[in-house]
């Protein structure tokens, strides 16, 4: 890659100016959220909850945020709905762009097959030019433990789970191999670290993150949750996690407890890998309420088992195995992801090796912006497109014949959402 990197929406951090600093919300707490609600109310009362005690309360962190991210680190953590890592790590809005997807698997480098990922890895490297990228595992990750459960040569029952979880295929020999009489809940164990691994290894396959880390500009972390414990392995972000630890894991046994041995969230939420939106702190989801998808733009491709395993298989998991009640897709204000869609020609050529082909998902939402709101200024056309995309990952969703069925039968809901940081509003819909 050569050339400028300047993708749009990324901006130096600025200090608010004081008078912000001395102003102080004058509304009472609004009642906390509670699981019993209405699934949609809930996600509005969290958010509600959020605005008041922290977004209104902190415009020190939120007003530099609105012009820009310029987070140091990258992580890559799983899906699972126990692993939130701004709750385990205590990252504040601003500071990880985030990737969350099966078992916390980084592919290596690969066009064709992990525009997903790759888009994201390009992003942070690239344009927001993270320090840091992270690769967290977890105890008792049902990815880890599908890919130590294939047999050899037997056929796939799933349709994307399988060709997704053998991307640690290597760390599964290494320890089959070192450790055959070890029984499969401590291989699994030792596999959720070896995994974390091979996605290290897959992380210099891409030619920019190679150059950082040759070039000092770029260190690689790997990280294990363990949540039965109460330990995380890993030592650059430890204060974070020793304060979680401290302060909400070692307070709510009733919460964590349960946890330890499966999770059954009720929500599937995708959110942008953004390092300002993560939906753990904006709607306030707790440990086990909801499985996680974080990629560029929170964008839903259609069913496609050749070029769309790691979402795919994020949505056979949550629907199939976890039988999960509404699925959330919300896009978000200044989302750079929308502003590099809106700004692709036609015809051009890509400058980028993923980003243009992944965010080019949310093409149909964007033809529609520029037929119905021709005359719009660029910044209301994108406004428009954030949730337009969120329609067309809505819509992209029904080609997948779990997801088909499971609404035809009225057991899964599908909500479309958008938050927009620089007025403090969530917005919620149904299609
Ligand atoms: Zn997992
Ligand atoms: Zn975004």
């Amino acid at each position: 890659m050569s050339g400028c990197l300047c993708l749009p929406g990324y901006k130096k951090k600025v200090d608010p100016p004081i008078s912000i600093l001395l102003q102080k919300p004058t509304q009472p707490p609004p009642p906390p959220p509670n699981k019993n609600m209405d699934p949609v109310e809930r996600l509005q009362s969290g958010f509600k909850q959020f605005k008041s005690e922290v977004y209104d309360k902190k415009p020190e962190l939120f007003e530099p945020l609105k012009e820009g991210q310029a987070p140091t680190y990258m992580v890559f953590a799983c899906s699972d709905s126990r692993c939130c890592p701004s709750v385990t790590l205590g990252l504040k809005p601003g500071e990880a762009f985030t990737v969350r997807n099966i078992a916390a698997m980084v592919p290596p480098y690969d066009k064709t097959k992990y525009t997903g990922i790759g888009s994201a890895i390009e992003y942070a490297v690239c344009a927001l030019k993270v320090k840091v990228l992270t690769v967290i595992g977890h105890s008792r990750c049902g990815g880890i433990k599908a890919l130590l459960s294939m047999q050899d040569g037997a056929a796939d029952t799933f349709h994307f789970v399988e060709d997704w979880v053998r991307i640690g295929f290597l760390a599964k020999k290494k320890v089959v191999t070192e450790y055959p009489h070890t029984p499969f809940d401590d291989q699994c164990t030792i596999l959720e670290k070896e995994a974390v691994n091979v996605s290290l290894y897959n992380l210099l396959t891409y030619p920019w993150v190679k150059e950082g880390v040759a070039a000092g500009t770029l260190k690689l972390v790997g990280g294990h949750y363990d949540f039965v414990k109460g330990a995380m392995a890993v030592e650059r972000l430890k204060t974070g996690f020793e304060q979680f630890k401290a302060d909400v894991y070692d307070k709510k046994p009733e919460l964590f407890e349960p946890l330890k041995a499966h999770q059954s969230p009720k929500y599937m939420v995708f959110a942008c890998s953004d390092s300002r939106v993560c939906p753990s702190v904006t709607l306030g989801l707790e440990p086990g309420e909801a499985f996680a998808v974080r990629n560029i733009a929170s964008m839903v491709p259609p069913y496609d088992k050749t070029k769309y395993a790691g979402v795919g298989s994020a949505i056979e998991y949550a629907v199939c195995a976890l039988k999960v009640e509404v699925i959330v897709v919300i896009g978000h204000s200044r989302c750079g992801g929308i502003k590099a869609l809106l700004s692709l020609k036609d015809g051009e050529a890509d400058k980028f090796h993923f980003v243009e082909d992944w965010v080019r998902i949310g093409a149909p939402a964007k033809t529609k912006v520029l037929a119905d709101h021709a005359s719009a200024s660029f910044e209301d056309q994108c406004s428009i497109l954030e949730k337009e995309a969120v329609n067309v990952s809505l819509e992209n969703l029904k080609s997948y014949p779990f997801v088909k069925e499971g609404l035809e039968k009225g057991t899964l809901k599908l909500v479309g959402g958008h938050y927009d940081f620089v007025s403090g509003k969530f917005e919620t819909w149904e299609p």
